[in-house]
């Protein structure tokens, strides 16, 4: 992986922070600075009129111009448009998000030159329609996003090389099981990986998209304004202003508290001013139900993957909220193992996925793999269809979640009556049986079926979910040789349209013919 002509760059797209990565000379990788000399961005975007800035300089304006930031915008993704009316303006999330990579983008070409190429990292619980926007993201920032890769995973491949697994070309070493518990600022993910010398195989993979150090923060937020409210009668949180520049102080607090056992959050509204003292204690019983949730999905990923604790061999801790005292004692407590902090929590993740374009570029170029990546998906795939019985949709499993990718799987519809032209095909994922309790991957029309079909005519569609977890559809029609080609109407998804418009506006390229 030496000598690159083409920079191996990889890119953590956080919901409160984002890194960017690339291979030095030597295919280690190294994290870069950014414009004001971070490694961390801050993934936060003001809108200023016609200026918009990203990072360091968006997260202080948080504290004065909240109206006008958007912060936590991968939380929104997969939904139409962001929670937050911005300038009289509705954004679709992945359209902030593309504010965001671009500026990283632009950073990153001040030290390594042009590039295009990368890899961008998702939660491995973030669902079809959220991996579709994510890649969106990338091309309106004008990236070619060669592949998304899972966190956890690409957590497990910075550790693998950290422990010098991918120089090693025996295959004969002992399988290691790694349960890596990744929990960042807005999204938690726990994965059971198998690391057999250079295979990194997932065996589960669970999670919460909701679920981050953005709540513990809200948490303190809400016993701070509390305390406040007794002393003042009035709840700073009301206004967005003294709830903005709150939520900086407690975001602060809460990483003091993370190395001492108490702290002090100043609290100012109306001109009324408190200083809260908080101890850890007070701070761990308020956030309890949050680790408790963490808890729970642990002990059902282990479930899943087949194993117990006395068949992992490390836990392996990623995700700045790792840093808190008590998410490392519940792991010790149930496990009875002490968790392994030894990558980087902070960019592991961005090193992963550099080391993953690393690989992707050498395969380009024909040079051979130093290593695989096989996941699983996170989610099941299903169809719509309608109960005979009851009339309700219900949501029939193709591809239940846990099933090692790439899978393909067929399933036959057969039209209802004679001379039908068009079926209509409903995917969604989800666990539930009720289909309304799933969410919508989107809609995929069969049209243009030959004339004169008999009813209960067989029309295969097939399922293809690919390694990263995106799906593709396709239609076939036996003993004709009619090929039917289709594509996924997807669910609140940006047109072709519109993501060549916002690339436009937002990084000034043209398009190309991503789909
Ligand atoms: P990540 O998305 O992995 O960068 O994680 C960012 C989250 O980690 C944010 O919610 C931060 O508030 C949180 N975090 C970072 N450092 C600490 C710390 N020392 N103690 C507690 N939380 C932290």
């Amino acid at each position: 992986m030496s000598n690159e002509s083409i920079p191996a760059v990889g890119i953590d797209l956080g919901t409160t922070f984002s890194v960017v990565a690339r291979l030095d000379d030597q295919g280690r990788p190294v994290t870069l600075v950014n414009a004001e000399g971070d490694h961390l961005t801050p993934s936060v975007v003001l809108f200023d009129r016609e200026e918009i800035i990203v990072g360091k300089e968006a997260l202080k304006a948080l504290a004065t111009e909240a109206e006008r930031c958007a912060e936590c915008s991968k939380r929104d993704v997969g939904h139409r448009v962001f929670h937050k009316v911005l300038e009289g303006k509705q954004y679709p999330p992945e359209v902030i998000e593309a504010f965001i990579l671009n500026k990283l983008r632009q950073d990153a070409i001040q030290q390594i030159g042009p590039f295009s190429k990368v890899v961008i990292t998702v939660p491995a619980y973030f669902d079809e329609v959220r991996r579709k926007a994510t890649q969106d993201a990338g091309y309106m920032a004008g990236l070619e996003v060669m592949d998304i890769i899972n966190e956890p995973t690409a957590a497990a491949v910075a550790f693998g090389f950290q422990q010098g697994f991918l120089s090693r070309t025996t295959s004969s070493d002992e399988p290691q099981h790694v349960l890596v518990y990744d929990l960042g600022g807005g999204t938690f993910d726990v994965t059971v990986m198998e690391i057999r010398g250079t295979q990194f195989i997932a065996l589960a993979t669970d999670g919460d998209v909701r679920l981050g150090g953005y709540d513990w923060d809200q948490r303190l937020v809400d016993l701070v304004a509390e305390r406040f409210m007794r002393e003042h009668l009035c709840d700073p949180r009301e206004d967005p202003r003294a709830a903005g520049k709150l939520w900086r102080e407690c975001e602060d607090a809460k990483r003091t508290l993370s190395v001492r056992q108490k702290v002090v959050i100043p609290c100012e509204y109306r001109g009324m001013v408190s200083q809260v003292e908080i101890t850890r204690q007070q701070f761990e019983e308020a956030t309890q139900d949050l680790l408790d949730r963490t808890r729970f999905t642990t002990v059902q990923t282990l479930k899943a993957a087949g194993l117990d604790w006395s068949e992992v061999d490390r836990i392996l801790l990623v995700g700045g909220s790792t840093r808190m005292p008590a998410v490392r004692n519940m792991l010790q407590q149930i496990s009875g193992k002490t968790p392994d902090s030894s990558v980087a929590a902070d960019e592991a993740v961005a090193h992963g996925a550099a080391l993953h374009a690393g690989l992707l570029i050498a395969q380009q170029e024909g040079r051979p793999a130093t290593f695989t990546i096989r996941n699983v998906n996170s989610h099941s795939l299903g169809v719509v269809g309608i109960d005979p019985l009851t009339k309700r949709r219900r949501n029939g499993i193709l591809i239940p979640r846990n099933t090692p990718l790439p899978v393909k799987r067929r399933r036959v519809f057969r039209t209802h009556k004679d001379g039908q032209r068009s079926i209509l095909v409903q995917i969604v994922e989800g666990e539930s049986p009720s289909a309304d309790d799933c969410t919508p991957v989107g809609r995929c029309s069969v049209r243009n079926l030959p004339p004169g079909l008999p009813a209960r005519y067989p029309v295969v569609v097939s399922f293809n979910y690919e390694p990263n977890g995106r799906l593709k559809v396709r239609v076939r029609l036996p003993q004709t040789h009619h090929m039917v080609e289709t594509e996924i109407v997807r669910e609140n998804s940006l047109s072709k349209e519109h993501l060549d418009g916002w690339r436009q506006y937002i990084c000034g390229l043209p398009p190309t013919d991503y789909r």
